[in-house]
């Protein structure tokens, strides 16, 4: 069912690897140019266009983007009694995590009266996606906003696509979970549009302000994480969250029906959803096969996770030993991998690049989707390399702060005016000696 990369007997290079490694056929790059026009339009024309786009790609025309409040409140008190316990107990272990996050300030003491001090800063105004093109994510809600509102963020809105079965609204559990966690700024608009509306702001058709954003976080498809890239700059965001991707790395010991099981969790999402099997065992290998086989006809959304495991982006790897299994992985630098062998916790201890590691046969994914404490927003398409999932971190920005006083500069203006010289930048030299009568003001 997997397509197979045999790397046994080979201890191939990081770049060869990466080379050879399922990647999905669909770059984010590729839809660039499409998505460009649709940003611009939205810069232009405002609310306007937002709403042509989402007439469009979701098939309905909400009557206004802002949720009025009554919908939020409405959506909480229909919540079915077991969504309600299970997103709740999402919201608490979430928080419990997140609490633990938040960074201190540090002040450094340099010299007698001389400090920097780091002040750790929320983002002012942020805008958080949850997506609900082919399947709706009320626990992306909970786990954009549990690190902002830890992170003390003073304004935030969620965004997320109109319903064309709910009138033009988001899907109502993920109105719940926002009126669950106090969140009272809605707008109905996915994608793209979501994120450049997020980014330029706009006047609502009842005439309303919808203010714009500093940062746009969250998971999506290709289409948002395309519009977050060239959007970059003007607004902060977290690491692109695209098509989700598992990665498993496992040996003999295994159990082959967690494994299929876990790899068919992950391509449920998305018919670009990534299931990679990293493994020193041909038997395991052989096993999972056979159960993705049973397992794959008997799922809900068989034609999509059918799909995603016969993709370009999907396969199993065969390696000789462990070693090579976690130089693969961190070539890889999978959004979440599981690691299934004898002495789990050692082998997760020797990987670098993860989005998130699960470790042995009790951690699978699903409970970090959902109720594990951990974030599940997290890079993908190899950005674990360089970047971490959404935490309370993404939504502080450090501000250093210098405070010395006159004898404490006066102790090093000899050392700046030096260094400024050397620069041949001499004013900023000339910036010090004014203070202090130090007679530099000729150029060197
Ligand atoms: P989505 O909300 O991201 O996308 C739906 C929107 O896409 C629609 O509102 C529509 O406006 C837009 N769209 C659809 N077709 C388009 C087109 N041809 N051109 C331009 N825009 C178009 O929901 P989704 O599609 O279900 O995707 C969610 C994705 O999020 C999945 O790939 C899932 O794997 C991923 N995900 C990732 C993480 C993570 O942390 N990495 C977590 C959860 C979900």
């Amino acid at each position: 069912m997997l397509s197979r990369i045999d790397l046994r007997g080979r201890v191939p290079s990081p770049a060869e690897l990466r080379a050879a490694l399922p990647r999905a056929e669909t770059d984010v790059d590729v839809v660039l140019d499409r998505v460009r026009p649709l940003v611009e339009a939205v810069h232009h024309r405002g609310v306007e266009a937002v709403l042509e786009f989402t007439e469009q790609f979701d098939g309905v025309r909400p009557a206004t983007i802002r949720v009025p409040a009554e919908e939020l409140a409405k959506a909480e008190r229909k919540l079915a009694p077991n969504v309600r316990e299970a997103l709740l107990e999402s919201i608490k272990r979430a928080r419990l995590v997140h609490a633990d996050q938040r960074r201190k300030d540090t002040t450094t003491q340099v010299v007698p009266g001389g400090t920097v001090t780091e002040r750790w800063v929320p983002v002012q105004r942020v805008g958080l996606y949850a997506p609900g093109g082919l399947a709706v994510y009320p626990s992306s809600v909970v786990m954009n906003v549990v690190p902002a509102q830890t992170a003390g963020v003073e304004s935030l809105v969620v965004c997320s696509p109109p319903q064309k079965d709910f009138g033009g609204l988001p899907h109502p559990t993920v109105l719940a979970a926002c009126a669950l966690l106090g969140v009272d700024e809605v707008w109905a608009v996915g994608g793209a549009q979501a994120v450049a509306l997020l980014a330029y702001g706009g006047i609502d058709t009842d005439g309303g302000n919808l203010a714009p954003v500093d940062m746009v976080t969250g998971p999506g498809n290709i289409y948002l994480t395309a519009a977050k890239r060239l959007l970059r700059g003007l607004i902060g965001i977290d690491s692109e969250a695209g098509p989700t991707e598992i990665a498993i790395l496992a040996d003999e010991t295994a159990d082959p029906v967690h494994v299929a099981a876990d790899l068919i969790s992950q391509a449920e999402h998305d018919t670009l959803a990534a299931s990679v099997l990293v493994t020193t065992s041909v038997e395991l290998a052989g096993k999972v096969d056979a159960e993705l086989r049973r397992q794959v006809q008997a799922t809900k959304h068989n034609e999509r996770v059918a799909t995603a495991l016969s993709g370009k982006q999907s396969g199993c790897v065969l390696v000789s030993d462990m070693d090579t299994g976690v130089k693969v992985v961190d070539a890889y630098a999978a959004e979440h991998l599981e690691i299934q062998t004898v002495d789990a916790r050692a082998v997760a201890a020797r990987v670098r690049n993860a989005g998130a590691i699960f470790i042995g046969a009790y951690s699978p994914v699903s409970l970090g989707d959902y109720c594990a404490g951990s974030n599940h927003v997290l890079p993908t398409g190899g950005c674990a390399r360089h970047s971490s999932g959404l935490s309370v971190q993404t939504f502080l920005k450090g501000v250093h702060v210098v405070d010395y006083s006159a004898d404490a500069l006066r102790e090093v203006a000899d050392m700046v005016i030096s260094l400024a010289n050397a620069e041949d930048l001499p004013a900023h030299g000339q910036a010090v000696a004014a203070r202090f009568d130090l007679g530099r003001f000729e150029n060197p």
